[in-house]
Formats: structure tokens, sequence, C-alpha cells
């Protein structure tokens, strides 16, 4: 009998898992569900090049068409699946359609974060996931304008560098006080602090949204100290939560993702989840996660793929992040929150420094800003659990893998 694998998702985990699976063998029947009616695409050029009108759309997908048809993988998109039948090993969709299966894999993503105010649903307020969302902010990138960004992360730090490219007038509202702050160090944060403010961007810290005010589309920002900022439109980056309805209404495990173990397995056995949806165990750090990143999505996509073949494959990476603001690269490794002990490498107002991260004198962590090679060196020295001597790591003039003890 023609085994049959679902995918539900079609993002960079879901497009990942399709890749493995036909790859590795898998000659049985395989959909992909996909809410989107694009064919899986990249989302990270979204907030950069795609955003700044330096990549065309036709760039976006992981695949054409013909990838999808040639590999015999059924497209079911612009379909969302509205409920998972453990029982009866079936998804219904939202077209009426009900598909059954031997093994699924739930790729569910992330959504954007509403921002919860009076106003948040304004015309001209603009959130940044999708092509859909990217096309209509591109629409309203009009020099001149004036952008109030709430958020001074990935996102909306990236959104601020395309306004600035177009001609508008920037504003972020962050209410930390720095930007990036649950992600980077206070360097790291001073430094794109001020490669933004060096291109025209304002930045407030400390400041909250409290409200926005228009009539028939968004006209001002009003800030919980009762300061009101005009603006033709407002980008909202506040964060994402993970896509858990489908997994928490079937009876799995949800908290902050969809609970799986080190094998991208859910409780259910013939029921797999990958990506940004879901929480896993990361056995380097001895702890759980929900990552955000392309790299966990692909890897996490793959190895789901070879343990529905049965491999038993552990999802055990270092995981890594990048980010791009103006000509500046942003690089991490690892997870910053394990380290008891931050050394900062090189000048921190100039680029080509970064900040390490150790825990108990091992390496746990290093964002490199426009160092591609200490980012380099740090993958293999943080896998390797290495020992570092933080003043010879500190030591900009030697290689970052002298300083191993
Ligand atoms: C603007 C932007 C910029 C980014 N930049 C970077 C970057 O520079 N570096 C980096 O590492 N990461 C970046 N990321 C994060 C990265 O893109 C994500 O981590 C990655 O896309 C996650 O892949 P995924 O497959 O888990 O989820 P997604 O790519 O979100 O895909 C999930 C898909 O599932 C679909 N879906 C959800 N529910 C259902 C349902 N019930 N039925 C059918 N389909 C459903 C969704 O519509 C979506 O298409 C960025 C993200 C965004 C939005």
């Amino acid at each position: 009998m023609n085994t049959t694998f679902l995918i539900v998702g079609g993002g960079q985990a879901g497009a990942q898992a399709i890749d493995t699976l036909r790859r590795e063998g898998f000659d049985g029947r395989l959909i992909l569900v996909g809410e989107e009616r694009e064919l899986p695409y990249q989302r990270p050029p979204l907030s950069k090049k795609f955003l700044h009108g330096e990549l065309a759309a036709d760039r976006l997908p992981f695949k054409h068409r013909a990838f999808y048809d040639e590999h015999g993988v059924e497209l079911r998109l612009g379909s969302r699946a509205i409920r998972l039948d453990r029982a009866a090993r079936a998804v219904d969709l939202g077209d009426g359609a009900r598909l059954t299966y031997d093994r699924a894999l739930l790729c569910l993503g992330a959504r954007a974060r509403p921002l919860k105010c009076a106003g948040a649903d304004l015309p001209g307020i603009h959130y940044l996931r999708t092509i859909d969302d990217a096309n209509a902010l591109r629409a309203e990138l009009r020099a001149g304008a004036h952008a109030v960004i709430v958020g001074g992360g990935y996102i909306g730090l990236e959104a601020a560098a395309a306004c600035r490219h177009f001609g508008l007038e920037a504003t972020v509202l962050e209410m930390a006080d720095r930007v990036m702050a649950r992600v980077v160090s206070p360097a790291v944060s001073a430094f794109f602090a001020e490669a933004h403010r060096a291109r025209g961007v304002r930045i407030l810290c400390n400041t909250r949204v409290e409200s926005i005010e228009g009539r028939d589309r968004v006209a001002a920002v009003v800030c919980g100290d009762g300061t009101r900022l005009a603006a033709d439109l407002v980008i909202v980056g506040v964060g994402a939560l993970p896509v858990t309805d489908l997994a928490a209404d079937a009876g799995l495990a949800v908290d902050d993702g969809i609970v799986v173990d080190e094998y991208c397995r859910t409780a259910d056995p013939s029921i797999f989840a990958a990506g940004d949806c879901v929480n896993h165990p990361s056995p380097h750090y001895g702890r759980r996660v929900r990552l955000e990143s392309v790299d966990n999505a692909f890897e996490q996509g793959k190895t789901a793929a070879l343990n529905m073949l049965g491999r038993d494959v552990v999802h055990d990476r270092i995981p890594w992040f990048w980010s791009d603001q103006y000509e500046h690269k942003l690089l991490i490794v690892g997870l910053q929150a394990d380290g008891d002990e931050r050394v900062t490498r090189g000048d921190p107002r100039r680029g080509g420094f970064s900040t390490l991260y150790l825990r108990n004198g091992e390496l746990t962590a290093v964002e490199a800003v426009d160092d591609t090679k200490d980012y380099m060196a740090a993958r293999k020295l943080i896998a390797a659990r290495t020992r570092l001597d933080p003043a010879k790591a500190a030591d900009k003039s030697r290689d970052l893998r002298e300083a191993a003890i």
C-alpha cells in the first residue's frame, strides 16, 4: 500500500522536509498543505533586499513549480488545515477536503505578534511576515512620508533601514532601554543604534505605545509619556508567536511551541513538528528552546524528514542567525542567555568586533559585527565545548582559536 506523508505548512521547514524526503528516496504519496498561495519562499529578504526593491518576487521561492511536479509533490496551496484528527490520522482543510496520512509533519511557523492598543487596526499599520505584508508595505514607502516603527528588534530595525533607503523619515519606538535588548549585548545594541542614527533614524528607547490615532487611517502614534508623533504609516515589529492551534486542539502538548523530542517527534509517534512553531530540547545546551531562524527551520525540517523515514537522527545543532542593516552584518551563533561572562573582542565603536559569552569558561555564544572570521571560528569552538582564556580572547590581534585553553 502507498504510504502518505503529509506536510502542513509550506515555509522554510516544510520545503526542506520535502526536499530531504525525496532526496532520501521516499517514493510514497507526498502532500504539502500551505495556507499561503505562493510556492514555499524565503522570508529574510522580505525585510531586506525584497523590501528595498533589489530582489524580484520570482527569486523568493526555494524551488520552482517544476521541482514539485517532477518530484510528484501534491501541492494544496492557499489551503488552511483546520483540524487534525489523530484517531483517524486525517487533516481537514478549510475547503472541506479531508486528507489522510501515515505520518504528518507540522511546520506551522509563527505569526507576527499583534499590537494591542486603541487604534491598532487602523489602515496604514503594517506587519512583516508574508509576501503580501511586504508588498503592502513597499507600496507605502514613499520619500518624505513619516514612518513610525514600533519595536527596535531585527524586523523593526531592518524596516527602518528600508524606510531610509526610500527617503522616508523614520522613528523607532523601543520599550526597553536599548535596541535588540532581548537578543544582543549592550555593545552590539549601541553599535547598531549609532549606525541607524547616522542614517537619520530617530530612536526613542524606554518608550511604550499608548494608542494610535487617525480617522480613516493612521495619523499619529501616542506614546506612554503623552508624546504624539505624526505618522503616515506604522510598522509593527514586536515579536512573533508560534502557530500551535492545530496541535493544541488535537491534544498535543504545547508550551511556547509544539513540544517535540530531540527527534522532532511529538508524543504521537506519527506526528512530527519543525521550525518556528516548535519547542525542542537542545542537547548541547541542556535545555528546551524555541528558535525563530532559517537555520533552525532548515535543520529541523531535514531531521524531521529523516526521522519520518525511521532513521533515528537527533537534532543537536548550535543555532545561528544573521541580520543585515545597511552595510553591516550581524552574525550570531549559540545561545547568549547561557553565558555567565561577557568578553568584548575588538573595538565596539567600529565594525569588526564581537561579543563572546562564556559559561564556566566555555564559549557558549558569539555575536560578531562585520566579522565573519570570528563567527566561523566560534562555530567550531562552541561545538567542541572549548574553554577560552578571556584575556587572550579579548585581544583582537590574535586569532580567536589561540585563546583556547
Ligand atoms: C521579515 C522576516 C525577516 C527574517 N529575517 C531572518 C534573518 O535574517 N535570518 C534568519 O535566520 N531568520 C530570519 N527570519 C526568520 C525565518 O524566516 C523563520 O525562522 C523561518 O521562515 C521559519 O520557517 P518555518 O517553516 O518554521 O515557518 P514559516 O516560514 O513561517 O512557514 C510556516 C508556514 O505555515 C503556514 N501555516 C500555518 N498554519 C497553517 C495551517 N493551519 N494550514 C496550512 N498552512 C499553515 C503559514 O502560512 C506559513 O506559510 C525572518 C523572518 C521574517 C518574517
